[in-house]
């Protein structure tokens, strides 16, 4: 018998099995382009582009790689912020027939030329502004080419982009020595016609190499392929019924070069014809207040530390926010709390916690839109996926204990660039099939919710008890003085490890170590109580706002080695 909550959403629309369309991207990109040619594609910071333009301008890209030597297959890396640059640089290389590298722009020069140097890049699309940082390493790597482009040529998004750019406002581009290799994106594009030579390709080749691991050891490129990413917005779009073809309004506030940025505020908003409103730098939380507000943006998709610094912003207040109706929040846990508040001060958006990872394109999984929503969970697995939850001797453990999630689907990784010992670590075939492990520890309910326990590998041990840090931070985070928690694990004498706490509080807000551990002590068994307790203004986190963890349990135990 099926569980309840699959059959409300099955009665709500969603099929049962599911049929990805077996195109790739940049044919996902020219269908709506013909379908909805007016239709306001990109929007950044109050400059327009109709989904006609955009497909132009991508196709005159793909011409200029072309003819710039660009073979497919190929690696372009592709370091932007959320631009039109950014969208036009993705799909161009795509339909080119070569392979996009995801660069976060936060990636420090040496962290720039290990991704340069792994995946073989030999184009790069900059910015403007981290040029130097390029510059800095660029004798160590074999890039050829470098195409430039900057916030004014996406002010003035498609202009600059069909016409060639003023030499004066060139000249005020700093450190950029424009040359033989280093050219001006703009430049490049005008200089072209739509017409690239056709490439064939399918959907099972590669279209991305989206590297993961960064908060852990050495970044590895997961290996998307077209089918991947197209199956994964298709999954997402049939679970999401209500969405409106031609209609939506997606506020694009996480990062493209993030694959659930990638994935939930550009793909699929090319599948729906959304318009996709570009927001350069999510920290800046006026802006995107603003940008909601004046483009009555109707999705929202964003992770759980950028709705709860909303919800906590002194400015929230002055912005009508009552547009936005359905959010999936993912990467990270979403506390109810964050999520009750967000739907209060947008009037009732349906704001529902998913789950991924990098290798998966990234969603397997989404909580019920229509049915109930559980506490804590992150819902069931989107149509076409299988999950399990796996003992150590790949079985699936009985229904309630923990184990490690594994997933099967359309969306899984082909696996790691040029790494094959670490994918056979983390594709295995069991059960007729490809699985991919995902390294979370899971439990799984009667009904069919899934729960994310923690990761595996940030497991503490303490005093032989496992902790996973995900319950203390709720401890933590239920404070009303909190704004962000992370806990950790470090050496102890007696327990092996113990849980450190470090936390930022809410603006205005006060708290001391004392009270903070009295209030877990309420919550928690005592083994699980946080020992100590370290405040900082603001807790560190990656590019894509996930809080990093890792860095702070290093952190802890470099400090507490020095005293
Ligand atoms: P990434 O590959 O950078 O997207 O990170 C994927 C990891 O983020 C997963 O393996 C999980 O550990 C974590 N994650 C993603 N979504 C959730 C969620 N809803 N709850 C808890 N952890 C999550």
């Amino acid at each position: 018998a099926l569980p309840q909550p699959w059959l409300a959403h099955y009665e709500a629309g969603v099929p049962r099995t599911f049929r990805p369309s077996g195109l790739t991207l940049p044919q996902l990109l020219e269908r709506t382009a013909q379908k909805y040619p007016d239709r306001v594609a990109l929007s950044f910071v109050g400059a327009t582009t109709s989904y006609r333009d955009l497909w132009q301008q991508v196709q005159r890209f793909a011409s200029a790689l072309q003819k710039m030597g660009v073979q497919p297959g190929d690696r372009v890396s592709i370091m932007l912020p959320n631009t039109p640059q950014f969208v036009v640089a993705f799909y161009g290389t795509l339909l080119a027939g070569a392979v996009a590298v995801n660069t976060s722009p936060m990636y420090t020069p040496s962290e720039l030329e290990h991704q340069l140097q792994d995946s073989g890049s030999e184009t790069l699309v900059i910015f403007d502004s981290f040029y130097p940082r390029y510059a800095e390493i660029q004798g160590r790597v074999n890039v050829r080419r470098v195409l430039v482009t900057g916030v004014q040529d996406a002010l003035s998004f498609p202009k600059n982009l069909l016409y060639p750019v003023k030499a004066k406002r060139e000249g005020t581009w700093v450190n950029v020595p424009f040359g033989e290799r280093v050219l001006s994106m703009p430049k490049v594009i005008a200089s072209q016609t739509p017409t690239p030579q056709p490439v064939t390709v399918s959907p099972d080749d590669v279209a991305l190499l989206q590297y993961t691991g960064g908060t852990t050891g050495v970044p590895k490129g997961a290996m998307l392929t077209h089918g991947n990413l197209v199956a994964n917005c298709e999954q997402a779009r049939s679970w999401m019924t209500d969405l409106r073809e031609g209609q939506e309004v997606t506020l694009a506030a996480i990062p493209f070069f993030h694959v659930y940025g990638m994935t939930v505020a550009m793909n699929l908003s090319v599948l729906i014809g959304a318009t996709i409103v570009l927001i350069p730098n999510p920290r800046d939380l006026n802006m995107t207040l603003k940008a909601v507000q004046q483009t009555r943006a109707t999705l929202f998709p964003a992770v759980p530390t950028l709705y709860n610094a909303i919800n906590n912003h002194p400015d929230t207040p002055k912005f009508d926010l009552t547009s936005i109706r359905a959010c999936i929040s993912g990467s990270a846990p979403l506390l109810l709390e964050t999520a009750r508040k967000f739907r209060e001060i947008t009037n009732g958006a349906n704001l529902v916690e998913g789950y991924g990872l990098t290798e998966a394109s990234p969603i397997t999984h989404v909580n019920p839109i229509y049915g109930e929503q559980q506490e804590g969970s992150i819902g069931l697995p989107v149509p076409g996926v299988d999950a399990i939850v796996a003992g150590d001797d790949g079985q699936s453990v009985a229904q309630g204990e923990v184990g490690e999630l594994w997933v099967a689907g359309p969306q899984i990784m082909k696996g790691y660039w040029q790494r094959p010992d670490e994918t056979a670590k983390t594709l295995v075939q069991a059960h007729g099939r490809t699985w991919l492990m995902t390294g979370d520890m899971a439990t799984m309910d009667e009904r069919g919710y899934f729960r994310i326990v923690d990761r595996k590998k940030d497991l503490i041990i303490a005093g032989g008890y496992n902790i996973y840090p995900r319950e203390v931070e709720e401890a933590l985070m239920s404070h009303p003085a909190v704004l962000e928690a992370a806990a950790v694990g470090v050496p102890d004498t007696y327990r092996g490890e113990s849980v450190h706490a470090v936390v930022a509080l809410k603006p205005g807000a006060t708290a001391t170590d004392a009270e903070i551990i009295a209030h877990c002590r309420e919550l928690l068994s005592p083994y699980k109580v946080p020992r100590s307790v370290e405040f900082r203004a603001e807790l560190p986190k990656t590019a894509a706002m996930k809080i990093l963890r890792r860095q702070l349990a290093q952190e802890a135990r470099d400090a507490q080695k020095a005293k």
